[in-house]
C-alpha cells in the first residue's frame, strides 16, 4: 500500500498493467510542501469504486509554503536564457511519450474514461511540449515599437514573467488540463503552483515527476492535494496570475478574487456545444463526426457537442443513422482498447446525467437510445443518450450536461440553424458540417464561440496548438494555445528613450503650441510611414 493510509475501509483498486503500489509512494511524496501532514483524502477509481490511494489532504497554510518554495526558484529560472528553458518541454516531450503507457494507466485509473480517450490527452501534451518547446524563444523574445517620433525616441517591449501562476484545473483532462498550461507559464520564466481537481491529483503528481525528469529544477512546479472550496482560494490569494479550468459557476468566484487583488486570470468554463448539420452535408461524415463530438469521454468533454440542429431534409435520415451509431458504441471498464465509452468520474456527475434526463423525459422528450445507468459495468456507468423533441427549456437543453446525453433538433434553414446554435448563455465550440467549404467558414463566423470546426467535432480546433483557444460569454474569459497562451503569463514592459534633449516631446505650454501640435499631427496623418 501507499505510505498514506486511506481514510475507509472501501477496497484497494486493482492497479492497471503499467503501475505498482510503490509508483503511489512515490508519487505522494511529490506533494513536497505537505510532509508533516498526516490527514489524507482516498482517491476513487470511477470503474469499479474502490479505492486506488490516499493523497495528503492539503490545508492552505500548505499552499502558503509551495509558493513559498516555487517564488524562491522561480528568480534563478527567470534569469536563465529562454531557451535553456524551453530545452525542457522538449524533453518533456519526450518523457511524456517514452512513459505513455504508464501515464495513460493513471489518467484511466482516476478518471474511469477509456483507453482511446485518456491516450488523447498524452498525445495532446507531448504536441503541447513540442509547439512551445520551438517556439516559446522567438515569441517572448523583446521587441522594437515604434517610437512618438521615429529616430528621436527608441521605444521596446520587454516580456517579463509575472512571477508564480496558480493553476486549479478540473478532473474530465486531467493531464492535459494540469500540465498544458503550466508548460508556457514555466517557459515564460514563472514557477506554477497546480491544484488538480479532487478526484485526480496523481495524474498531477505524475506530471511532476515528468517535469522534473526533463530537467526542470525541484521547486518549480508545485502540487498542492486536496479540497478546492479551501485550497482554492488560498492559491488565487497568492497567484500572480490565475489559469482556472472548470465550471462557470467557480470561475466566478474565482474571477471576484483575482479582481479584488488585481490579478490578472484567465478561465477556461463550461459549453452547451452545438452542432449544425447543413443540408449539403456528407451524413456518413456527419453521423461519424456526431458519435465523437458527443460522447468522447461519456460527454465530460467542455468543448463536446450536447445540441445537434439538423436540416430537416436530412433530419429522418441522420437521427436513424445517428442512433445506430450511438447504439453500436461499446460501453465498459478496461486498460486496454476493448471499450470505446468508459465511465462518468463519480457518483455527483452520474446523478446530474439522470437528472438531466429524468427531466427531459418529463417534458415529453423522446429517449431513442441509452437513458439508464449501467451498474452492472461500474457505479458510474450511462448508456450514450439520443432525445429528441425536447423542449427548449428542458435542463438538458439550456444547462451544460456534461454526459452523454445529446438532443437532435430539425431546424428549416442555415438561419434558424445558427440562431438555435446562438441562443445560449455558452459560447465555447461549435461544429459545422457541410460539402461547401467557404460555406462553412462563413456560417462558423456567425456563430458565436470561441472555436468552430467545420467537418470537425472539436480536434481540428483544438489540435491546431498555433491558434488560441477559449470561450466567449459564459464559457470563460481569455485565450490558452498559440502566441496568447503564452503571452498572458507575461507582464509586458515598454522602455522608451528620448535621444535629443527635447524636454517634454508634446509639451503644451501656451496656446501657440497647442496649435502648432494639432498642426503637426494634421501634417504627420499625410505620411504614411509616420502613421
Ligand atoms: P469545478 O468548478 O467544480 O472544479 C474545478 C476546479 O476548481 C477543481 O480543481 C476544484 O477543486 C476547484 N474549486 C472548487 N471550488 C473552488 C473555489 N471555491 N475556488 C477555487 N477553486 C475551486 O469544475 P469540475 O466539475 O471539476 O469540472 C467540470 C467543468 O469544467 C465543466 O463545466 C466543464 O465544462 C469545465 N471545463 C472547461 C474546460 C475549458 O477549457 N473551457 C475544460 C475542461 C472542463
Amino acid at each position: 500500500m501507499s505510505d498514506q493510509v486511506p481514510a475507509t475501509d472501501t477496497p484497494a483498486a486493482t492497479l492497471p498493467p503499467n503501475l505498482s503500489r510503490d509508483t503511489f509512494d512515490r508519487l505522494d511524496r511529490l506533494v513536497t510542501h505537505a510532509e508533516a501532514r498526516t490527514e489524507t483524502r482516498d482517491v476513487e477509481a470511477p470503474f469499479t469504486g474502490n479505492v486506488v490511494s490516499a493523497v495528503p489532504e492539503c490545508a492552505p497554510d500548505d499552499v502558503e509554503l509551495a509558493f513559498e518554495r516555487a517564488r524562491s526558484a522561480q528568480t534563478d529560472w527567470a534569469d536563465r536564457d529562454a531557451e535553456a528553458r524551453a530545452a525542457v518541454a522538449k524533453r518533456l516531450h519526450d518523457a511524456v511519450l517514452d512513459n505513455r503507457e504508464a501515464l495513460v494507466d493513471v489518467v484511466q485509473l482516476e478518471s474511469g474514461k477509456s483507453r482511446a480517450h485518456a491516450y488523447e490527452e498524452v498525445l495532446d501534451v507531448a504536441a503541447t511540449a513540442r509547439y512551445y518547446g520551438y517556439r516559446a524563444a522567438d515569441l517572448l523574445e523583446s521587441e522594437r515599437r515604434r517610437g512618438m517620433v521615429p529616430g528621436l525616441i527608441r521605444a521596446e517591449v520587454h516580456h517579463h514573467p509575472v512571477g508564480v501562476v496558480g493553476i486549479i484545473s478540473p478532473w474530465n483532462y486531467p493531464l492535459t488540463l494540469s500540465i498544458s498550461d503550466a508548460i508556457p507559464a514555466l517557459l515564460a520564466g514563472n514557477a506554477v503552483v497546480c491544484k488538480p481537481a479532487e478526484q485526480t491529483p496523481y495524474t498531477a503528481l505524475f506530471a511532476r515527476h515528468l517535469l522534473r525528469k526533463a530537467g526542470l529544477p525541484e521547486d518549480l512546479f508545485q502540487v498542492v492535494t486536496g479540497e478546492g472550496a479551501s485550497l482554492g482560494p488560498a492559491l488565487v490569494e497568492e497567484s500572480d496570475y490565475v489559469c482556472f479550468t472548470g465550471s462557470t459557476a467557480t470561475g466566478r468566484e474565482v474571477a471576484a478574487a483575482a479582481g479584488r487583488n488585481l490579478v490578472d486570470c484567465s478561465l477556461e468554463l463550461g459549453g452547451k456545444n452545438p452542432l449544425l448539420v447543413l443540408p449539403d452535408a456528407d451524413l456518413d461524415r456527419a453521423v461519424k463526426g456526431a458519435i465523437g463530438a458527443c460522447f468522447t469521454n461519456a460527454g465530460q468533454l467542455c468543448i463536446s457537442v450536447e445540441r445537434c440542429y439538423v436540416h430537416e431534409s436530412l433530419y429522418e435520415e441522420f437521427t436513424e443513422r445517428f442512433v445506430e451509431a450511438t447504439e453500436a458504441l461499446t460501453l465498459g471498464p478496461g486498460y486496454d482498447f476493448e471499450h470505446a465509452v468508459g465511465s462518468l468520474v463519480s457518483a455527483d456527475q452520474l446523478e446530474k446525467v439522470q437528472a438531466h434526463v429524468a427531466d427531459a423525459r418529463e417534458r415529453g422528450a423522446t429517449v431513442h437510445c441509452g437513458g439508464q445507468a449501467r451498474p452492472d459495468l461500474g457505479p458510474y456507468f450511462y448508456e450514450p443518450t439520443v432525445l429528441t423533441d425536447l423542449p427548449a427549456d428542458a435542463d438538458a437543453a439550456c444547462e451544460e450536461t456534461f454526459g452523454p446525453v445529446v438532443s437532435v433538433t430539425p431546424v428549416d434553414s442555415t438561419t434558424e440553424a445558427v440562431e438555435r446554435a446562438n441562443d445560449s448563455e455558452y459560447g465555447l465550440n461549435a461544429s459545422v458540417w457541410t460539402e461547401n467549404e467557404d460555406l462553412g467558414r462563413a456560417v462558423a463566423r456567425d456563430i458565436d464561440c470561441g472555436t468552430v470546426n467545420v467537418n470537425d467535432a472539436y480536434a481540428a480546433s483544438w489540435a491546431s496548438i498555433d491558434a488560441p483557444m477559449g470561450g466567449m460569454d459564459d464559457s470563460g474569459v481569455g485565450r490558452r494555445h498559440g502566441p496568447e497562451g503564452l503571452m498572458r503569463f507575461t507582464e509586458a514592459q515598454t522602455v522608451a528613450v528620448q535621444r535629443l534633449a527635447l524636454g517634454d516631446p508634446v509639451g503644451v505650454g501656451s496656446a501657440l503650441e497647442a496649435k502648432t501640435l494639432s498642426a503637426a499631427l494634421r501634417l504627420w496623418k499625410r505620411i504614411p510611414f509616420l502613421r
